[in-house]
């Protein structure tokens, strides 16, 4: 199983605070809207059949069913799944959740998806290649596939783990673990190893003193990349 338990974990002891803007949980709900607006400018979501992987409490997924989109949202967490049905049927917008590997609902739901995304979950998984070459598998041709990580690099440490973790107390100590960050020419390398092609990358950026979150074309600590099955695959 390309999953980490500890990460697993992690990420369940805190579940039952995902919706709650201010817990440890801030900084997704505060980066949501520029994410769906990114995605939705390059693939408009009304109407399309969408695969959220790693999906937690369903921050983005419910985000991109309240666009339109028929959502699908799976994880192995069990906590966070049942945290997203409750906020689902309390907000009374639909999502499909699953608990399931990316892998095997790749080899269940093959190219059955207009868009999938994978937002802030590589960098906690074992084999991050493997859950690219998923998300190729679940795209239709010429769909869209997004994830976001981080960048590996000096400065990504002080920012990221330093600066969030310790400075300024974003994220509880040992959220992130440096050593697993993506460098963008790694994640092209399985982006296009997986047969899908790179289209753009954005970067992500944090103001401590405004505390606001604007995309930027700085990818050196937090990056998104849009890539697209091509329609011959
Ligand atoms: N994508 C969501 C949540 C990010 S938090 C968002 O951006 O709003 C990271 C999520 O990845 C957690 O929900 C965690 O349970 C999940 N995760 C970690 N390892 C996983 C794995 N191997 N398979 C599926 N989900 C995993």
């Amino acid at each position: 199983m390309n999953a980490d338990p500890l990460e697993l974990q992690k990420f369940s002891e805190l579940a039952h605070r995902w919706w709650d803007p201010t817990s440890e949980f801030r900084p997704l709900h505060e980066i949501n809207p520029l994410r769906l607006e990114w995605i939705n400018a390059r693939a408009p979501l009304a109407g399309k059949q969408v695969i959220d992987i790693g999906c937690g409490g369903g921050i983005l997924s419910e985000s991109m069913a309240r666009k339109g989109a028929t959502v699908t949202g799976i994880d192995l967490g069990e906590k966070a799944l049942k945290v997203a049905d409750l906020h689902s049927l309390e907000s009374g917008v639909q999502v499909r959740y699953k608990l399931i590997a990316a892998e095997e609902m790749a080899a269940q739901e093959a190219s059955q998806y207009d868009v999938v995304t994978c937002m802030e979950m590589l960098e906690h998984v074992p084999d991050p290649a493997a859950i690219v070459r998923a998300a190729a598998a679940l795209v239709k041709p010429g769909g869209h596939v997004f994830f976001s990580t981080l960048n590996r690099n000096p400065k990504s440490y002080l920012f990221a783990v330093i600066g969030a973790e310790y400075i300024l107390r974003m994220l509880p100590k040992g959220t992130h673990d440096y050593e697993k960050f993506i460098t963008p020419s790694e994640l092209s390398q399985f982006i296009r190893s997986a047969g899908l092609e790179v289209q753009g990358f954005k970067g992500m950026g944090y103001n401590p003193l405004t505390k606001i979150y604007s995309l930027n074309d700085d990818t050196s600590v937090n990056y998104l990349v849009a890539a697209r099955r091509p329609l011959e695959a």
